[in-house]
């Protein structure tokens, strides 16, 4: 039984990788945090595809519940493998470093950069043992290049960046690839309030991204036929200058 975990499962970027990873015949693990019923809505776009879901609810920041609900799972579950795993819950609090809390500063460091630490150590070993494995890890174009108020997402990202490389050095002999999708603006519930108009000026296709197409990439890296590509970062951005 071979298995997909989508970290942020529930809505926008995390909803369209479940599908995608569905239609390529994966078993899904819809992690979320606490919208059960978007968890609920993405498990019926999965289950379409013939494939298997379940639902795992948990704060990907905190340790001992990744522990015990993603632990528990695979303790389980001993016969399934996770053979994708993408890190893609994340969160923005966006304000300027000058007036930032460090409530601001942790939550978004927590929610990236340390449930990404959190969640692959569960997986990994499992994936080390089987000698096959892909990992994607979902950052940012502001991880690339820092944008101004997100001082603290920009940190997260780029470390997602940093551990990406690393870690992809380390385990590429066991034929586990480690990649980085580096999304622009794309259309979620996470750029809704964003003054669209104005930004779209910016970007040289004039529209913000949508959500499957960032999944299509996130396929494309599941997939064998990216066999030989490792510590990438690819950009997916209607072409803003990185
Ligand atoms: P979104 O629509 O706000 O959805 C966020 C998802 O992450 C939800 O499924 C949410 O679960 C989950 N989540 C948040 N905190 C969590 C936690 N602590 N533990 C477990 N799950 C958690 O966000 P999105 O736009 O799809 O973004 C997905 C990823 O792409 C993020 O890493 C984001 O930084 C990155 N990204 C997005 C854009 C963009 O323009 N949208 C651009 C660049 C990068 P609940 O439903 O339970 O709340």
């Amino acid at each position: 039984m071979k298995y997909a975990l989508v970290t942020g499962g529930s809505r926008g970027i995390g909803r369209a990788c479940c599908v995608k990873l569905a239609q390529l015949g994966y078993n899904i693990l819809v992690n979320y945090k606490g919208n059960r019923a978007a968890a609920e809505e993405t498990a019926s776009l999965i289950e379409i595809h013939g494939v298997k879901t379940e639902l795992l609810a948990f704060d990907v920041a905190d340790k001992d519940s990744v522990r015990e609900e993603l632990g528990g799972w695979i303790d389980v579950n001993k016969g399934s493998l996770i053979e994708v795993l993408v890190n893609n819950a994340g969160i923005r609090q966006d304000t300027l470093l000058m007036s930032m809390t460090d409530e601001q500063w942790g939550s978004v460091l927590d929610t990236s950069l340390q449930g990404m630490y959190n969640v692959t150590k569960q997986v990994l070993n499992p994936m080390l043992l089987n000698r096959y494995g892909r990992i994607i890890n979902m950052v940012s174009l502001s991880g690339l290049k820092g944008m101004p108020g997100q001082v603290n997402y920009s940190a997260a990202k780029a470390g997602m960046i940093g551990a990406t490389k690393a870690l992809a050095q380390e385990i590429a002999k066991r034929n586990i690839t480690v990649n980085a999708i580096a999304p622009g603006f794309i259309k979620t519930d996470m750029t809704e309030e964003l003054n669209g108009k104005e930004l779209v000026n910016l970007i040289p296709m004039k529209r913000f991204g949508m959500a499957e197409e960032v999944a299509e990439l996130v396929g494309f890296f599941a997939s064998q036929q990216s066999s030989y590509i490792t510590g990438q970062v690819v950009s997916i951005n209607g072409g803003l200058y990185t």
